[in-house]
């Protein structure tokens, strides 16, 4: 008998020195308004997915923390900084910006919106424009990125980097 083929989630920082996969299903995908996370991921709020502990492995490497509370614990990459995991007593979080296919991993509710910064509701209707629009980022035309691509690799970093 062949047990149904389970989820599979990847992902990791920007640099590449920690990666994460997820065999399961996804809990819920949130994001949080409230100023720790807001301060832990500098930025406006905390995309987060809430997984199962033993669906979670840490594939390379594995999160520095730093203890937020009595009762959390911030995961970022130690190298880059990226961050990755919000863990608690119930249970762990991880960034979706750092799955490798954010798109997969839609929030279906918004949490501490009592801090919510007062322009985030409007974000969607700022005038938008493709990169390449930039006429006086003139460097993008040669640019050569250094961060991980969005699946697993066998050898990281690459060895003709500069
Ligand atoms: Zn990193
Ligand atoms: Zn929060």
């Amino acid at each position: 008998m062949s047990l149904p083929n389970k989820p599979v989630y990847t992902g990791g920082c920007q640099c590449g020195a920690v990666r994460f996969r997820i065999e399961g299903a996804l809990n819920q995908a949130s994001i949080c308004h409230c100023r720790m996370c807001q301060k832990a991921f500098g930025n406006f709020y905390a995309p987060l997915a809430n997984v199962t502990p033993d669906d979670l492995s840490w594939t390379r490497g594995e999160p520095k923390r730093f203890r937020s509370s009595n009762h959390g614990l911030r995961g970022f990459c130690g190298e880059c900084g990226t961050p990755l995991t919000y863990e608690a007593p119930d249970g762990i979080a991880l960034a979706i910006g750092a799955f490798d296919r954010p798109e997969d991993v839609a929030p279906t509710k918004q949490w501490g919106v009592e801090e919510k910064l007062p322009y985030v509701d409007g974000l969607h209707e700022l005038p938008g424009f493709p990169t390449e629009s930039d006429d006086e980022a003139t460097f993008l035309s040669d640019i050569v990125s250094f961060q991980h691509p969005d699946h697993d690799t066998e050898t990281w970093p690459q060895k003709d980097r500069p």
